[in-house]
């Protein structure tokens, strides 16, 4: 059975991020979604809301699981029996971190391959931050959030105005 795993911050998970967790489901046998623990950010939802927000946008995608995690990436792969890390390929800015990391997760475990898949072209361009970016105007979100959770984002939005941040 081949697995595959799916890292990112996914906050929130974008249509960016579903185009890429379809396409990958076609291909694997069973994928994971794992929102992975940045320290580095202070994110818009915590770790446990962005895993039921991609929950719930792949409910109908039965091959996907979600999950959360705190480990390095290659240990977690090693962990889950996974020899594949999927990862989303925007318009120039992606490639050089990409690289980097897909040679230091397989120096650390020779076993773990990355495997791109170019981003769509309507959503080159299209990023969390650049979401949360328009989310502090009045913009029909619809062509950047899967339907299900644009009520969650425009809440969290507000309240987020409203306090200041
Ligand atoms: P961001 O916060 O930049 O949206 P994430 O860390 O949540 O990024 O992204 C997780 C993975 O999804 C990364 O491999 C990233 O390159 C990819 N990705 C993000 N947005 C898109 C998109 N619009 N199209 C394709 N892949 C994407």
């Amino acid at each position: 059975m081949k697995i595959a795993i799916y890292p990112g911050s996914f906050d929130p998970v974008t249509s960016g991020h579903l185009n890429i967790i379809q396409r990958a489901a076609n291909i694997f046998d069973r994928l994971i979604v794992c929102v992975m623990v940045n320290a580095s950010k202070s994110p818009m939802f915590s770790l446990e809301e962005r895993v039921a927000l991609i929950k719930r946008v792949t409910a109908d995608l039965p091959n996907v699981e979600v999950d959360s995690s705190n480990e390095l990436l290659a240990e977690y792969a090693k962990r889950k029996g996974s020899c594949v890390i999927v990862k989303g390929l925007r318009a120039g800015s992606d490639f050089e971190n990409e690289f980097q990391m897909a040679l230091i997760n397989r120096q650390i475990n020779p076993d773990l391959d990355t495997m791109f898949l170019t981003a769509e072209h309507q959503y080159t361009y299209l990023s969390s931050s650049t979401v949360k970016e328009l989310g502090r105007y009045e913009v029909d979100l619809s062509a950047f959030l899967p339907e299900a959770i644009i009520p969650d984002f425009q809440e969290r939005m507000n309240s987020n105005l409203q306090g200041g941040k």
